[in-house]
């Protein structure tokens, strides 16, 4: 979830600012490169494509890399894609992806073919996996949306896999009933059905909107010009790299499954994702 680009088009030069999944939102435990970038990021332009065209410009022992590519490469919480390339009658499955610099790395199972560089190849991204991770990914903005309007919380880390998530809260106590009231909130939200929006803004402008200040001003470096807003209209604002789903009806139901006590102003909520 914490996750700063200015998103390079292929080609051009792009600094980004990770914090690595779980980790603390203080840009202490981040890390910061530069890169070219090869590969033009589809998952990033349409969060709803599942196939197009593409040609290898390198694969060997690291993966495949590919001119366009929508593989979620992983980041912010949210696991890689999975999926498939199609070319010369074969198929080689894509099992994992990462992104190096800018370069998606996408990476096959071992017993399959590996297209050499200059393949045309039809890429695919399994839809189930990647629909449930941006239904789970929208639902725990929605979450931290709503513990911070209803108590006054910050998130501190998160994780996810495909409809099941954990958000870490700074959360001394936890008030009577809070399970339940946070549980009935976040439906609530779902039910309004609200937009999300996704934009890119200039830093100055991005760091104008009370919701990003209160999470990440001080997390982007001054060099990083542009900022990803994923905008839960009326809820949430965050500064965000992951793939969401186009409105909060589109997540379905959210359970409060667990909220677990890991030490002093640390708390855990665990969540499912449902139809
Ligand atoms: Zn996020």
């Amino acid at each position: 979830m914490w996750l700063w680009c200015r998103w390079g088009d292929t080609k051009a030069t792009s600094m980004c600012w990770v914090t690595p999944p779980g980790g603390q939102p203080a840009g202490t435990h981040g890390s910061r490169v530069t890169f070219v970038s090869r590969t033009h990021r589809l998952d990033l332009d349409d969060q709803t494509l599942r196939e197009w065209d593409a040609v290898v410009l390198d694969s060997g022992p690291d993966g495949i890399v590919l001119d366009r590519s929508a593989f979620y490469p992983g980041g912010g919480g949210q696991p890689p894609d999975h999926g498939v390339l199609l070319w010369g009658g074969v198929q080689t499955r894509i099992v994992d992806a990462r992104k190096t610099g800018d370069d998606v790395y996408l990476v096959p199972l071992d017993t399959d073919p590996l297209p050499p560089p200059g393949t045309a190849v039809r890429g695919a991204v399994e839809d189930d996996r990647r629909t449930s991770l941006m239904r789970t990914h929208s639902g725990l903005h929605v979450l931290c949306g709503v513990v911070f309007r209803d108590f006054g919380v910050l998130v501190t880390g998160g994780n996810m896999e495909p409809l099941t998530a954990r958000m870490d809260f700074n959360l001394d106590a936890v008030p009577p009933g809070f399970k339940e009231s946070v549980e009935d909130a976040c439906n609530a939200e779902l039910r309004l059905d609200r937009r999300i929006d996704v934009r890119s803004l200039p830093r100055d402008e991005a760091f104008q909107l009370p919701d990003i200040i209160r999470t990440a001003t001080n997390l982007v470096p001054e060099d990083v010009k542009e900022v990803r807003i994923v905008d839960i209209v009326g809820l949430d604002q965050q500064a965000d790299g992951g793939t969401h789903v186009a409105s909060t009806g589109q997540v379905g139901r959210i359970s409060v499954v667990k909220v677990e006590n890991k030490g002093k102003g640390f708390r855990r909520v665990r969540i499912a994702i449902s139809d």
